[in-house]
């Protein structure tokens, strides 16, 4: 799969929160991407997600967690 075709994304580097890595109770599989220039933006989304969807707390620590969490990939 080429997402840069696919979805029209730019090359480059890409932070990834990969919701499957974390076992629940609802299977969830969301994946949230950004370019790496915009981690802050997909660290605030995923604790968005985190909170309204899997009922964790939001605190600073929540967001050190996602930022340890996020994988990079090369587009
Ligand atoms: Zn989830």
């Amino acid at each position: 799969m080429d997402l840069t075709r696919e979805l029209g994304l730019a090359r480059g580097k890409w932070v990834v929160a990969n919701c499957g890595k974390f076992p629940s109770e609802k299977n969830c599989q969301l994946v949230i991407m950004a370019p790496a220039s915009q981690r802050e933006d997909l660290i605030e989304a995923a604790a968005t997600h985190a909170v309204s969807s899997h009922g964790h707390e939001n605190t600073p620590e929540l967001r050190k967690e996602l930022d340890e969490f996020l994988d990079t990939v090369e587009m």
